[in-house]
C-alpha cells in the first residue's frame, strides 16, 4: 500500500447561493520518503488539498489514508492529534518565534515529541550551526527557512508539508532551500508535499502532481530530478 493514498477527494465550499468547488475527483499515490511537488496556477485549488493533508480541513468527499489512516474520517480532536505528532509544516513567511533564537525556536518544536531528533544535529543538518544564537531578525530569508525547515523535521513528523516555501525567496536562495528540503527529508526518511507555482522549482521532485481548475491534470515521475542551473 502506498504511504499516501488520495482517492476521489473532493471539497466544496458553500457561500450562500454559490458553491466552489475547491478539489474535484482529486485522487493520487505517494511512496514513503518521497518528495512531491504540487504545481498549479493561483485559485487551483493547492492550499485546500494541503489544507486537507495537514488535518486543518476535511474533504467533503473521498478518501484520504495517510500512513493507513483515514484523516476524512478523523474527529474534531484526532485532527489535532495527528498535526500536532504527525505533520511538520514550512510557510512561505517563516513564522518564527522573533525573541528566541534559532536554537530556541527548533527546541520549542523538539519538547512536542519525546523521540525527537537532536537540536544540534538537525540544525548541522540544515547548515546553520554557526548561526544557532542568532535571533530570527539578524537572518537572512534563505537561513531564516532554514531555520523553519530544521523546527518542522526536528519532531520526526511522518509528513512535511511545505506551502510556497520559496515564494519570498530569489531564485538561487529558493534553489537551496530546496535542496535543503530534499536532503532533511531523505535523511529523516520524511515523506514532503511542496507546493508551488514556480515550475522550475516543481522539477525538484521525485513527482509532479499537476493541478489546474480544482482537478489533478497529470502525474509525472521523475527518475531523475532536475539539478537546477
Ligand atoms: P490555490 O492554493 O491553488 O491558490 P485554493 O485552494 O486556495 O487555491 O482555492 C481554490 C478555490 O477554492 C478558489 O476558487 C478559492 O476561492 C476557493 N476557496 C478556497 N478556500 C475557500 C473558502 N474557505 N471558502 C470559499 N471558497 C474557498
Ligand atoms: P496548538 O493548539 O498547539 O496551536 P494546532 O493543533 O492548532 O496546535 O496546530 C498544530 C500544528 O499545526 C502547529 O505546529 C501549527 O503551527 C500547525 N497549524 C495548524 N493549523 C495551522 C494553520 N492554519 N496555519 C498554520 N499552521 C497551522
Amino acid at each position: 500500500m502506498a504511504y499516501i493514498e488520495v482517492v476521489k477527494e473532493t471539497r466544496t465550499f458553500q457561500n450562500g447561493e454559490q458553491t466552489t468547488v475547491a478539489n474535484r475527483d482529486i485522487s493520487f499515490e505517494v511512496a514513503q520518503g518521497a518528495v512531491v511537488t504540487i504545481l498549479g496556477p493561483s485559485g487551483a485549488g493547492k492550499s485546500t488539498l494541503l489544507n486537507i493533508l495537514g488535518g486543518m480541513d476535511s474533504p467533503t468527499s473521498g478518501q484520504v489514508l495517510i500512513d493507513g489512516a483515514d484523516v476524512s474520517q478523523m474527529t474534531a480532536r484526532q485532527l489535532t492529534t495527528y498535526r500536532r505528532q504527525d505533520v511538520g509544516f514550512v510557510f512561505q513567511f517563516y513564522n518564527l518565534v522573533p525573541n528566541l533564537t534559532a536554537r530556541e525556536n527548533v527546541e520549542l518544536a523538539s519538547q512536542i515529541t519525546s523521540d525527537a531528533l537532536d537540536v544540534d544535529e538537525v540544525l548541522e543538518l540544515v547548515g546553520l550551526t554557526h548561526r544557532a544564537n542568532n535571533f530570527p531578525a539578524q537572518l537572512s530569508g534563505g537561513e531564516q527557512q532554514r531555520v523553519a525547515i530544521a523546527r518542522a523535521v526536528a519532531k520526526k513528523p511522518k509528513l512535511l508539508l511545505c506551502d510556497e516555501p520559496t515564494g519570498a525567496l530569489d531564485y538561487q536562495t529558493g534553489k537551496q532551500v530546496l535542496k535543503v528540503i530534499q536532503d532533511a527529508a531523505k535523511q529523516t526518511e520524511t515523506t514532503v508535499i511542496i507546493v508551488t507555482h514556480n515550475s522550475a522549482i516543481a522539477q525538484m521532485g521525485d513527482q509532479v502532481i499537476r493541478i489546474n481548475d480544482a482537478q489533478v491534470q497529470s502525474v509525472e515521475h521523475n527518475a531523475h530530478p532536475v539539478p537546477l542551473a
